[in-house]
């Protein structure tokens, strides 16, 4: 059970539980015994909080809150309360049962970003070991794979942000392709004050978003591109560059290869095709280029950052590839006061991916199918390397696969919403509906608990020990305010129990996360993410600690690249790309384009945010937001309810004319549950490099409702 810790008595010092940009705040007790949150201050957020961290305490007593372990007797019966050991012995059954029917891979399980380190680390531990299955994946899949998989083949490392948040605060010139901060991490806006201000903010997106108006405030600019042409953008921009004269012939030469390979990719984009493409104006692609060139040139600082908006595309990877080389024309990364870096989104989306929930990764960012990387982490683990399950399905084509012949019968879920937030929502629901055991582990009833056949209720960040990873590779310490209910129980338990069930040996699932956090730094030792020097006594202590810190005098690492990229020749890579479509097209039946995204007062799923009054009071209805003209010729009027309709769900949703969008384009949040879940109409085709689904491009039309 965790221990309440209160280091001074002045609050207890932790961090928001939502997204990566991971807000500092303090966790006191208020009138009655209810914990309240205080902002502290911290380089990330600089004692600023979005609403989603001041409402978080909300959920810590919400009376929607799981405190007992919930049982179905049979298909169709409804959830009932059962004993732990009740619910842990069925589980247990059932895994068996399904291995039995299915081999090792009969079993699968998904994870989640916002699990803890040690959470995340043990969860892939108990699926190699205790399960022996290869189908594990997480949920991370969908929002990080594409910027990942780009940053490894440039750079030879991904970590999201290879600077500190507050590097940017210096800037002179920021493009922004695809991310929409100021709603989504509102704090990490103050960063981003001085290039706004000096007219430099330049951000890429469909949408007229809170984020492009502050910078037009400023005299930035905004790429409003046609959806799905991200690609085509940035090998426009890197055409300007080059044929412009902005590059940075001796960064070139002297720190990257494969330039001339990207430039003939690019020789096609010349900027009137560019416009015809993407619809961005000439004159802005060229401002663009000037912008972060003079910045860059003058030494005043000079980034390019990407978000799920480029990412989130069957052609992901490529098109981070092209926005990284447009970044290495200009000579950006690697270098003081300039650079490239993606925006992790979830908790710890950056922790989450690097000790061995993903499907093809072992802890410490080792590649699965490496022997030597096998060897090490058995070794720690005290198996044989032989034992351990090869590279497994990403998370869509696992969630496919469930129930189909070769796929799981049984699916443990921990930290994750698939019901609402997986591509193609309906059809995952249809092959959850086809498993013999649907198991998850939440402390509220998710969409996708909902449907489970057992639901064990588990804690929450403000009640557990533990380490996050945020945005910028900075390892963090979450710490217990506050005791959790009777009748929950930390994850690392209930894998403990189902491991002991399994015929594990009790002393290779320790319950303690200090104890787990030990062995994920010896297991990472040595890997592309080196957690060895990292301690809970360094982090207590206050210091600041980016990975890699490979010994326990090292300081970290908040600023990856200075000396050499990670290549053995220290040279990044450019990477030549070609634009091509997206996998759908418009015609007449579907004559728009759908793309999806986040609102100020609601995180991810909306699983949490739903249940916190003051969230749902500020977000309002489901909306799509359309062009009024574009909902004339629909028949919609502003407010009226319509019916959004893809190749593959129909979604309702209340219409919000904004005069600024896209004629050929609608926007939809992705938070909302039943016949509002954007991603019932939202398209799996996969990247096939990063297994991204499209959740950004989708061929739709407006229906009017009667
Ligand atoms: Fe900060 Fe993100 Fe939490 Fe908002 S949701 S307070 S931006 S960590």
């Amino acid at each position: 059970m965790a221990q309440v810790s209160d280091p001074g008595g002045a609050g207890v010092a932790t961090h928001c539980p939502y997204c990566g940009l991971q807000c500092a705040m303090s966790l006191q007790t208020g009138v009655g015994g209810a914990t309240v949150v205080a902002p502290r201050e911290f380089p990330t957020n600089r004692g600023g909080l979005c609403q989603k961290g001041w409402t978080a305490a909300a959920l810590l007593r919400h009376p929607r809150r799981l405190v007992s372990p919930l049982v179905r007797d049979e298909r169709g019966a409804p959830l009932r309360e059962a004993s732990w050991d009740d619910a842990l012995d069925r589980v247990a059954a059932g895994l068996a049962a399904a291995q039995h029917a299915g081999g090792s891979d009969g079993v699968a399980v998904f994870g989640g970003g916002g699990l803890t380190n040690e959470k995340a680390y043990q969860l892939g531990k108990f699926a190699r070991v205790a399960l022996g299955t290869s189908n594990i994946d997480y949920n991370g899949r969908f929002c990080m794979s594409s910027a990942a998989a780009a940053g490894s083949r440039s750079f030879g490392l991904d970590r999201g942000l290879p600077f500190p948040v507050s590097d940017l605060t210096s800037a002179q010139a920021v493009l922004l392709v695809g991310g929409n901060l100021a709603e989504t991490m509102p704090p990490f806006m103050g960063h981003l004050g001085a290039a706004a201000s000096a007219g430099g903010l330049v951000v890429a997106d469909p949408r007229r978003t809170s984020t492009v108006e502050r910078a037009l405030a400023g005299g930035g600019l905004h790429l409003q591109l046609t959806p799905g042409t991200d690609l085509a953008l940035a090998l426009g921009l890197l055409h300007v560059a080059v044929a412009e004269g902005w590059c940075d012939r001796d960064y070139i030469a002297e720190r990257t290869i494969g330039f001339e390979q990207a430039w003939a990719a690019a020789t096609a984009w010349w900027p009137e095709r560019t416009e015809r493409v993407t619809g961005v104006p000439v004159n802005l692609l060229r401002r663009t280029v000037e912008l972060l060139g003079s910045a860059r040139q003058s030494s005043r600082g000079a980034y390019v950052l990407t978000a799920r908006g480029a990412e989130q595309h069957s052609k992901g990877t490529d098109t981070v590839s092209a926005v990284i080389s447009l970044a290495l024309a200009l000579g950006l990364p690697g270098r003081t006061g300039s650079g490239y870096g993606c925006i992790t989104g979830q908790g710890n989306g950056q922790g989450g991916r690097e000790h061995g929930q993903k499907a093809d990764q072992l802890p410490g960012y080792r590649r699965i199918d490496d022997p030597a990387a096998r060897a090490h982490v058995a070794g720690v683990w005290g198996v044989e390397p032989d034992s351990l399950p090869g590279p497994g399905r990403s998370a869509y084509e696992l969630l496919d696969a469930l129930g189909q012949p070769g796929g799981a019968r049984a699916l443990l879920v921990h930290g994750a919403n698939v019901a609402v937030s997986a591509p193609r929502a309906g059809h995952v629901v249809d092959r959850l509906a086809a498993l013999d055991l649907l198991v998850v582990c939440d402390f509220v009833l998710s969409e996708t608990a909902a449907v489970a056949d057992v639901v064990l209720p588990v804690l929450q960040w403000a009640e557990e020990e533990g380490t996050m990873t945020n945005l910028e590779g900075r390892v963090l310490r979450r710490r217990a305010a506050t005791a959790p209910p009777e009748g929950a129980r930390s994850e690392l338990w209930v894998l403990a129990e189902l491991a002991a069930r399994l015929g594990q040996p009790a002393e290779r699932f320790p319950t303690d996360p200090a104890v787990v956090f030990e062995e994920l730094r010896a297991a990472s030792a040595g890997g592309p993410a080196d957690y060895a020097g990292i301690t809970y006594a360094r982090l207590d202590a206050g210091q600041s600690l980016h990975w890699p810190c490979p010994d326990v005098e090292h300081p970290g690492t908040p600023r990856l690249f200075l000396d050499g990229f990670a290549f053995p020749d220290g040279r990044a890579r450019f990477v030549a790309v070609q634009h091509r479509d997206g996998a759908e097209s418009l015609d007449s039946a579907y004559p728009l384009w759908a793309t999806t995204g986040r609102v100020l007062a609601h995180y991810q799923s909306g699983a949490q945010t739903r249940l916190v009054a003051e969230l749902v009071a500020s977000a309002g209805p489901m909306v799509v937001q359309v062009h009024p003209d574009t909902a004339e010729r629909a028949g919609l009027l502003d407010g009226a309810i319509a019916e959004v309709v893809s190749r593959r769900g129909r979604v309702r949703a209340q219409v919000s004319c904004e005069p600024s969008m896209r004629l050929d384009t609608v926007f939809l949040p992705f938070h909302h549950p039943g016949d509002g879940r954007a991603n019932l109409l939202t398209n799996p085709a996969l990247d096939p490099t990063s297994r991204m689904p499209e959740f950004k491009l989708s061929a739709v039309r407006l229906e009017a409702v009667a």
